[in-house]
């Protein structure tokens, strides 16, 4: 069997780079052995703002311009939902950030999304003394829903092999990689933290971080836009919230903890005070890179290898842009940013 290129992983950055060379018309064949499930675990928001200081994320517009269309065509592609608008309310802790809100909403990159008023609290389950500022335009991607349906998808045209990537199994012809018998131009590894196992890449500076997650039942809190505070708390509809989410550096498992679910537990009772049930927890580990940049581009001498990663804690803005701009660069020389190539960490 010969395919244009075989992906090592099939969380966000693996469909996002599948989507690219559909359109491309180039055949692939996709390993997952579910060894990783940050993407099955995510959150799902996609916000332009940084909440803790009220500043734009970094190229914030160019990935929202390439990524709500990559979701709407994936919904149209499945006849499903998986874009869900979802307002942000950020609890004001004092004056000053009441202050700082108005400051930020006279930002040009942040003006078509940050309201430039108090939102007075009148939700008594809610704690808000100093209120709470209101974000539009962001919302929230079913990631989950859309792994499962992508997963289906290439499993029916037989371009998924459920099994775990042997790097040892990799061989180097002249002019392509045999893998097992499997002929490819090129190998893109969308493993996230997987990759600490790739022997080719792992020398990048990879800092993961673990989040837990719970879901919550809570029917008399009756709110419909994400609650923003130590934590956040997403609506999920039928009175099931998401909340979130724990940040550890030194757990490498993708196992929830009681201490996890301890720490969030605690922390939403200093936001809500209304009675909730937890329904479900989940973790996952967030390929998160040091300097908060993706990790994109194509291994300094076996050409054949590249790697889409590093999508940190904004997997659903960011991986859509990123995988264009990597398939333009191994197909077209396109040259990649400083900031996003892992030339970067080599120069
Ligand atoms: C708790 C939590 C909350 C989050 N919330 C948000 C959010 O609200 N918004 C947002 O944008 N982002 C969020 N993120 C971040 C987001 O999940 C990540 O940026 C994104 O999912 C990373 O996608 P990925 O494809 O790079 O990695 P992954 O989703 O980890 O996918 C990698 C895949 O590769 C597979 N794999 C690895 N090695 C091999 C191998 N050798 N052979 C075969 N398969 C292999 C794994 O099984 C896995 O499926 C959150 C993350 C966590 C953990």
């Amino acid at each position: 069997m010969q395919v244009d290129y075989i992906i090592v992983g099939l969380g966000l950055a693996g469909i996002a780079f599948a989507e690219e060379l559909k359109k491309h018309n180039k055949t692939f064949v996709v390993f997952e052995d579910n060894s990783q499930n940050s993407s099955l675990v995510a959150g799902g928001m996609y916000n332009p703002v940084v909440l803790k200081r009220f500043t734009p994320v970094w190229n914030a517009k160019e990935q929202l311009d390439v990524a709500l269309p990559f979701y709407k065509d994936l919904e149209k592609k499945f006849d499903k939902k998986y874009n869900y608008k979802v307002d942000i309310h950020r609890i004001f802790k004092s004056i000053e950030e009441q202050n700082n809100w108005f400051v930020a909403c006279d930002k040009i990159l942040l003006q078509d999304y940050m309201i430039p008023e108090i939102i007075k609290n009148k939700n008594k389950y809610i704690f808000a003394p100093f209120d709470s500022g209101k974000l539009i335009h962001t919302g929230r991607i079913d990631v989950n829903k859309l792994s499962i349906d992508y997963r289906q998808c290439l499993k029916t045209n037989k371009n998924l092999k459920e099994e775990k990537f042997d790097y040892n199994k990799i061989e180097f012809e002249q002019n392509f990689i045999n893998y097992n018998g499997l002929k490819s131009d090129k190998i893109v590894f969308c493993e996230g933290y997987g990759l600490k196992a790739n022997p080719f890449f792992n020398q990048l500076p990879m800092r993961e971080a673990k989040g837990e997650l719970i879901t919550i039942y809570a029917p008399d809190l009756k709110v419909d836009y994400l609650i923003k505070s130590a934590i956040f708390i997403l609506p999920l509809g039928n009175d099931l919230y998401k909340v979130g989410a724990t940040f550890n550096w030194t757990d490498k498992t993708k196992t929830p903890t009681t201490a996890g679910k301890d720490e969030l537990d605690f922390k939403l009772s200093t936001v809500i005070n209304c009675n909730y049930t937890i329904v479900d927890h989940t973790a996952g580990i967030r390929p998160t890179i040091k300097d908060r940049r993706p990790l994109v581009g194509v291994h300094r001498e076996k050409k054949h290898l590249a790697i889409l990663n590093g999508l940190g804690t904004r997997g659903v803005m960011i991986a859509p842009l990123m995988a264009k701009k990597l398939f333009q660069h191994i197909e077209n020389n396109t040259p990649l940013e400083k900031e996003i190539s892992i030339d970067r960490f080599y120069d």
